[in-house]
């Protein structure tokens, strides 16, 4: 028999709670509204409850988490500009109420997780989930196990060069020009004065171009960094039309040649996810999974 798991995929606006043997087997799910930290956990543990028979729970959380797990605030969120959520002690909460093994990650680490067992990397053990959306992040799985050190990556904020028809100067409020900088979702509307899904004819074209060309820069430093087998690249923007094929041959442009891999020209490099919007409660399932040593 299957180990029945408790999925969380904790967001900024809701907490998607789910019970089942993973993201095809699903046998309860509920929603909670991201309010304060007590009554959206208290909400979380009411759904959990009546299912005895959870044998692992995981949850992909909005960040900053801390992951270490000998630092005294493991398990907590950490310093959010989220209001009244900075502190807050996710792994701590749950533990009291339900004695099994709890994973704990970030929502991107989760999804990276997710789509190697179930989606678009599975059979894969050195990959990397890129989201570009509200921000962008990334998580990366090398040599079977996810990448943290002092903290999560945090690969939106890398350098990357500037298309040279761009002027804009960037919103990072950290860094301005960098990866998150110019190519989040807010980046694109702040430059081009219009949500990237409605932009038509020349500048519809040029913010597909100067997209295409940021996210391939950030790709192009992953893959001399970490020499993945497979990018999987989601978040609201990957979903622009014509992204992936334009996407595909920036990259090409941006490695020159170098080291010359057939792998990193074909259609499997650089992917949309296998998980689709079932991506969230499937990293909370991976990550139960973990916990468990599985
Ligand atoms: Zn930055």
């Amino acid at each position: 028999m299957s180990d029945l798991f408790a999925s969380i995929e904790a967001g900024g606006t809701k907490w998607v709670c789910s019970v089942g043997t993973g993201p095809d087997d699903v046998r309860d799910e509920t929603r909670v509204e991201t309010t304060t930290p007590g009554e959206t956990l208290d909400a979380v543990v009411r759904f959990f409850s009546p299912h005895r028979d959870l044998t692992a729970m995981g949850v992909a959380s909005f960040g900053p988490v801390e992951l270490r797990r000998d630092h005294y605030e493991y398990g907590h969120i950490t310093r959010t500009p989220k209001r009244h959520w900075s502190g807050t002690d996710v792994v701590g909460t749950l533990s009291r109420a339900f004695h099994v093994p709890i994973g704990f990650d970030t929502d991107v680490n989760g999804a990276a997780l997710g789509e190697g067992r179930w989606g678009a990397a599975e059979g894969l053990d050195t990959f990397v989930y890129v989201t570009v959306g509200t921000g962008i992040g990334g998580g990366a799985v090398v040599s079977g196990e996810i990448a943290h050190g002092l903290v999560h990556p945090e690969m939106g904020h890398m350098t990357v060069r500037r298309h040279p028809d761009d002027d804009y100067p960037g919103r990072c409020p950290f860094h301005g020009d960098c990866f998150e900088g110019m190519a989040s979702g807010p980046a694109m509307i702040d430059r081009w004065g219009a949500s990237p899904n409605t932009l038509t004819g020349e500048t519809g074209s040029k913010a597909l171009e100067f997209e295409a060309h940021y996210i391939a820069e950030g790709v192009r430093n992953i893959v001399y960094t970490l020499a993945p087998q497979r990018v999987i690249v989601g978040g609201g923007v990957s979903k622009m039309d014509g992204l992936f094929p334009a996407l595909r041959s920036a990259l090409r442009s941006s490695l020159s040649g170098y080291p010359g891999l057939p792998e990193h020209d074909g259609q499997e490099f650089v992917v949309p996810p296998g998980l689709g919007d079932r991506a969230g409660i499937a990293g909370g399932f991976a990550l139960a999974a973990s916990a468990l040593g599985d």
